[in-house]
């Protein structure tokens, strides 16, 4: 009884929350040049194959932080292989042109071990997370931004040789901020960066929803209405702290789609 409403429940989030993303298993990985490096693929035991349901949920669960997500269209891939390059582990690969993500088996003696450099404990939650945070960075993020970003966290621009560092910097913040607390504790673990906080989780948010809108201006305007729609509820009510916030952020969005501020 407990597990048919289980289902039910889960039919119904299906049904209210609608979702643009497509989240397909795949028996081998496709041929595909990931910047020409090597990986090495290799037939999975079904007990390692990463958990479908595990993924839809954490995908909600973003969605649920970043309400924009539900317009993106991507399609995350779960690969019965699992997939080395030289020696190490990979748990997930990005095509950020086509926004398809892909995530492999994960050998049992991984489990629990380090994911990445910043963050502790391998989980599919944080792969999953990990990944979407690269693909949303490409999608909605500019170099320069992302830069800025790198500045705020502390980071020297002068020392980096590449993007690869800020990359990683950014998809682990990401998945440490808005994944889902689930399975296990995780704990942030580089020793160079503070563990990111409240501040970091804004940044993300208005920045990725600003670049959103800016790839589609149809929906910069539709939040700019509703902005209005809490402009002026806040004056009724005196709450002029409040008004101005949503005068500050529909400004923000005409700035971001290229439309005329309003004083
Ligand atoms: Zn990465």
């Amino acid at each position: 009884m407990k597990r048919r409403i289980l289902v039910l429940t889960f039919i119904f989030i299906l049904f209210a929350l609608p979702v643009y993303a497509e989240i397909l298993e795949l028996d081998t990985m496709p041929n595909l040049d990931f910047h020409g490096l090597e990986y090495r693929f290799e037939k999975a035991d079904s007990s390692e194959f990463i958990s479908k349901e595990v993924v839809i949920n954490e995908v909600y669960w973003l969605q649920e932080t970043l309400p924009f997500l539900q317009k993106v269209n991507y399609s995350v891939y779960l690969v019965g292989e699992v997939c080395t390059r030289d020696t190490v582990n990979i748990l997930g690969l990005s095509n950020l042109d086509t926004l398809e993500i892909y995530l492999f088996a994960i050998p049992q003696e991984k489990i629990g071990g380090q994911l990445s450099s910043y963050i502790k404990t391998v989980t599919t939650e944080h792969t999953i997370d990990h990944e979407i945070g690269h693909l949303l960075r490409y999608s909605f993020l500019s170099d320069e931004i992302l830069l800025d970003y790198y500045k705020m966290r502390g980071g020297n621009i002068e020392e980096i040789e590449s993007l690869t560092e800020l990359e990683e910097l950014f998809a682990d913040d990401f998945a440490y901020l808005f994944g889902s607390p689930d399975l296990f504790p995780i704990t942030f673990n580089d020793i160079s960066f503070k563990t990111p906080g409240e501040k970091e989780k804004q940044w993300i948010i208005t920045n990725l929803t600003l670049g959103f809108y800016k790839k589609f201006p149809e929906e910069g305007k539709k939040e700019i209405l509703r902005a209005r729609t809490v402009y002026n509820a806040k004056m009724k009510n005196k709450d002029y702290i409040g008004a101005e916030a949503a005068h500050v952020w529909a400004n923000q969005i005409r700035q971001a789609i290229g439309l005329p501020l309003q004083g």
